[in-house]
């Protein structure tokens, strides 16, 4: 029997069934429970007056490096940092070495997650052999095996080919699973390390247009209209792009996107240093860019925060800008950069950020056990976090075995305390509390 908690005083903010208010939350043999109704004479008293309780994160895009290149991250430490983060699910790309295009690899990763059993790892499967864009990978047996996968795609590149996107999608449509792009045009995109427009000119560094992303966006919606795919756009983040979606949405279309924290809060300005930190794909863009992101997520273009979570050795990304590998991580600062950028200055309500990172992502991926509701009965996946508390970045604290971010040292509100995981304290008062078996 896992222990029982009774978590009381806190704010209840569960954006699946419009509660927000205060109440007392019981968790036993890893559900929910009425706090009302049952005794828990064994049950732990944790006191989070004053503390949101809400579902648990959910990822939608995160870059373990197992298999391959284990010295960067772990299942079990990306885990520990997701879990550390607030999330009780991660959805672990599948650009690994060996590349998972198949039911086996798929089955480690899914395998490897339950082992650590801090958040639920679910697999994405490639598109393609190898993310080659050549060849259909084994999809079908993909979805079929014990780690089921629901959401396929060659992130790290977009498909280049219109035929072999329009061939996944009538067959992926076929079970109802999800097309994921990142959506870069290859020979616009070809050589360059940051957003192509005045900054990338006076830095004298060649850019990546905005119409990379645009034009693979708009092609993408075009065959998931033929096809009746569904489709979701990774990373979103120029202006163009998320008024594609905008009017695709309107239009009736299956299509979903998501933002990260890094292109919410930041502008082709961090590069001016040329900081290789501020290196990531898709580029950060402009200030209009940034602002359209915020906007999309005000009014539901954009469904859910992703992190885009991407380690990298610290001799590899601490080189030059124009040698060092584009990605950094996020799963330790996404929720306190939510709060921090999106709901202090008043874009957002606290409930809208818990959906987007929680509930919206949970759906997407068709996790009926995350994203709440927090209802008796429901698996108890739920975070409890302090909206007001600050701290500064500090890489070397996280739990990522990677430390490659361009937010050390920025002062941040809203902090994670405690994540319980199908009912067990995975993370309590900050600290994550070792690897569990489920
Ligand atoms: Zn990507
Ligand atoms: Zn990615």
């Amino acid at each position: 029997m896992s222990p029982s908690y009774l978590l009381t005083g806190g704010r209840v903010v569960d954006p699946a069934s419009g509660r927000d208010e205060i109440a007392d939350v019981a968790i036993s043999n890893g559900l929910i429970e009425d706090a009302g109704s049952v005794a828990h004479p064994d049950a732990e008293t944790i006191d989070v007056s004053g503390h949101i309780v809400c579902p648990g994160f959910v990822d939608l895009h995160t870059h373990l490096r197992e298999p391959g290149r284990e010295d960067e991250e772990t299942i079990a430490s990306g885990s520990a940092a997701a879990a550390a983060g607030g999330y009780t699910a991660i959805c672990a790309m599948p650009n690994t070495d060996p590349v998972a295009d198949t039911a086996s690899i798929v089955e480690k990763v899914w395998a490897l997650g339950r082992e650590t059993g801090l958040v639920e790892v679910v697999p994405a499967g490639a598109l393609t052999k190898g993310l080659l864009g050549e060849r259909m990978s084994d999809i079908g047996e993909m979805h079929r095996c014990s780690a089921g996968v629901r959401l396929f795609t060659d992130d790290g590149k977009g498909v280049q080919d219109a035929l072999m996107v329009r061939r996944l999608m009538e067959y992926i449509a076929g079970f109802g699973a999800v097309y994921a792009e990142h959506c870069e045009v290859e020979s616009l995109a070809r050589g360059g390390h940051m957003h192509e427009g005045e900054r990338s000119l006076a830095l004298g560094l060649a850019g990546i247009p905005a119409a990379a992303e645009e034009l693979m966006v708009v092609r993408d919606i075009a065959l998931a209209r033929l096809t009746g795919c569904r489709l979701h756009i990774l990373h979103v983040s120029t202006t163009g792009a998320i008024e594609a979606i905008r009017e695709a949405k309107r239009d009736g279309l299956v299509v979903t996107t998501e933002a990260t924290p890094h292109h919410f809060t930041l502008t082709d300005s961090a590069l001016e240093g040329y900081d290789p930190r501020a290196k990531v794909n898709p580029p950060l863009r402009e200030e209009a860019d940034r602002l359209a992101v915020i906007e999309g997520l005000v009014d539901g273009t954009i469904d859910a925060i992703a992190t885009d979570h991407a380690p990298h050795a610290r001799e590899e990304k601490d080189q030059e800008l124009t040698q060092a590998p584009p990605g950094l991580i996020g799963l330790e600062t996404a929720f306190a950069l939510a709060m921090t950028e999106l709901v202090a200055p008043g874009h957002l309500s606290l409930s809208t950020v818990i959906e987007r990172l929680s509930t919206a992502p949970a759906r997407i991926l068709g996790l009926e056990a995350h994203g709440g509701p927090l209802e008796p009965g429901r698996p108890a996946n739920l975070t409890v976090v302090d909206p007001e508390a600050e701290w500064v970045v500090d890489p070397d604290a996280f739990r990522s075995l990677s430390t490659n971010t361009p937010f050390a040292g920025r002062r941040v509100t809203g902090r994670v305390l405690h994540t319980f995981y199908y009912g067990r304290a995975t993370v309590l008062n900050g600290e994550v509390r070792g690897t569990v078996s489920v």
